[in-house]
């Protein structure tokens, strides 16, 4: 967009990638779960403790291989915040769930945990806990309400790469995670996303379903001559051109992480000492967990005070955007919504502000954006 001298977004180019595509593209195995697949896929597993990780053409795809393999059928609950994408909710609706939406927190746009039990039914068969902003939901209680009432888990952590909750790897504790490489995603390959499997039951299933209900995984490991149509499923998997994609970005994870991280705190610091008199707040991160530098939210103090600090911006060159409309209040879902008001939720819509945060933007880039901000007269 031209008339924006900082853009909201922009997707990092470590250098490599056009140098893997081209091995991909001439090494004659351009369709999916080649060499670069596998070496996306170890990874994963190696540096966060995923029993299997399945690399997929988005994070909407990973969460349908979920519901899918969670056996969701017509009548089944689903719990889902309701600030979160799209997605979170489709997959499993696409199955015949009923959604159940979840509030927010007070502190975060993450769901309410301490709240979850209210909303177990005999029905339900599964809690979606998404890490808004790469911060990690209260897996504790999560785990523990699912070990209770014999739930699976799975954490959409489409924003959640290389963080942690109590030092564990957030999309490592639920049963079931999905990961997005969307290119507004800390490392992407335009579209792409990733399925982790934490509970080894589940690991074969996934492998057939992944690749159109057929044990073709099987195949190429040798341990089938011939391989055959032996379940439902789809074609989840990507092509090699995006895994060597990819794998670029990977290699530059820590390099992109410590950048992006480095743009956040800068954001915190310069913005907490400034006292502002229009009640707008920082965001909060639980002792509990990490910060991936994903994105930079504030809130403003209500709607009207957004619009004018995001006009504010814009008339400045600044892109800077605002997030979810809950779910339950959606054109598609609001006929179908029988729940309380979700408060909490419903404040993150009106208030959340989103200020611009990608590799490439500079120290001065970023002192202007905080000079903006701190200038904005309302
Ligand atoms: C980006 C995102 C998705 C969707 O990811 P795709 O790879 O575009 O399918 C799902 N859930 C959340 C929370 C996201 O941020």
């Amino acid at each position: 967009m031209a008339e924006y001298k900082i853009p909201f977004n922009k997707p990092y180019l470590t250098g490599k990638e056009m140098h893997y595509m081209y091995q991909a593209v001439y090494s004659g195995k351009i369709s999916g779960n080649g060499l670069f697949t596998q070496k996306c896929q170890a990874y994963f597993e190696n540096n966060y403790g995923f029993k299997k990780a399945l690399l997929t053409t988005s994070c909407t795809d990973a969460l349908e291989m979920c519901a899918i393999l969670a056996g969701i059928k017509a009548g089944d609950e689903v719990i889902v915040p309701s600030y979160t994408f799209v997605s979170t909710a489709l997959a499993f609706i696409r199955q015949g769930a009923k959604i159940i939406f979840a509030d927010s927190n007070a502190q975060n746009p993450n769901l309410d945990a301490e709240r979850i039990e209210e909303l177990i039914t005999p029905r339900t068969r599964a809690i979606v806990p998404v890490h808004y902003a790469g911060v990690a939901c209260d897996m504790d209680l999560i785990m523990k309400m699912a070990d209770k009432y014999n739930l699976l888990v799975i954490e959409d952590a489409a924003q959640a790469i290389n963080s942690y909750y109590k030092g564990k790897a957030l999309g490592s504790i639920g049963h079931l995670s999905a990961f997005s490489f969307h290119e507004t995603k800390n490392i992407n390959c335009g579209e792409g996303g990733m399925l982790a499997i934490n509970d080894d039951k589940l690991i074969e299933r996934a492998e057939i379903i992944w690749e159109k209900g057929t044990n073709r995984t099987k195949f190429y490991k040798g341990m089938v001559n011939k391989y055959e149509w032996v379940d439902t499923g789809s074609s989840f998997l990507p092509s090699e051109i995006n895994a060597a994609y990819l794998y670029a970005q990977i290699e530059h994870l820590q390099n992109i992480q410590a950048k992006r991280k480095g743009i956040w705190h800068r954001y915190f610091s310069e913005l907490e000492t400034w006292t502002n008199k229009s009640g707008i707040e920082l965001p909060h991160i639980p002792e509990y967990g990490t910060n991936n530098g994903h994105m930079f939210y504030m809130l403003c103090s209500g709607k009207e005070q957004r619009t004018s600090l995001i006009d504010y911006l814009k008339s400045n060159g600044i892109w800077a955007v605002s997030h979810y409309l809950s779910l339950h209040n959606s054109p598609y879902y609001k006929g179908m919504y029988e729940g309380p008001e979700l408060v909490n939720s419903d404040k993150y819509t009106d208030r959340l502000i989103r200020l611009p945060l990608y590799y490439e933007l500079s120290d001065a880039d970023t002192k202007f954006v905080v000079d903006c901000v701190k200038s904005f007269p309302d």
